[in-house]
């Protein structure tokens, strides 16, 4: 079973809210325990960033990704987390996935 707090730790968790990163412990935890590991990618995103990645595939490049606008997205309010399942984040490394890039593994 995998610490809670490795999972966690390549994530900046000062605007994340309290209460929500305890319970994120939790289900971490308890999904380890069961078998599954899962690096946490993201927590907190500025409203700028999300509008940002908004307009990716609308009004700038890329493909679509996200429906929420600045202050639509609970990571916005330090209320959400993007996972990513441990082994698909060490299998990712041939790809360079960006999502892994961002939790340094
Ligand atoms: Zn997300």
């Amino acid at each position: 079973m995998t610490d809670a707090r490795i999972l966690l730790s390549k994530v900046d968790r000062t605007l994340a809210y309290d209460p929500f990163i305890a319970k994120l412990y939790q289900i971490l935890e308890e999904a380890s325990a069961r078998g599954y590991d899962f690096w946490v990618t993201l927590l907190f995103r500025t409203y700028a960033a999300q509008m940002r990645l908004y307009f990716q595939g609308r009004t700038l490049p890329g493909k679509i990704v996200t429906k929420a606008r600045g202050g639509e997205s609970g990571h916005c309010f330090g209320l959400a987390a993007d996972l990513r399942e441990v082994w698909a984040c060490l299998g990712a490394l041939l790809w360079g996935h960006a999502a892994c890039a961002v939790a340094g593994v």
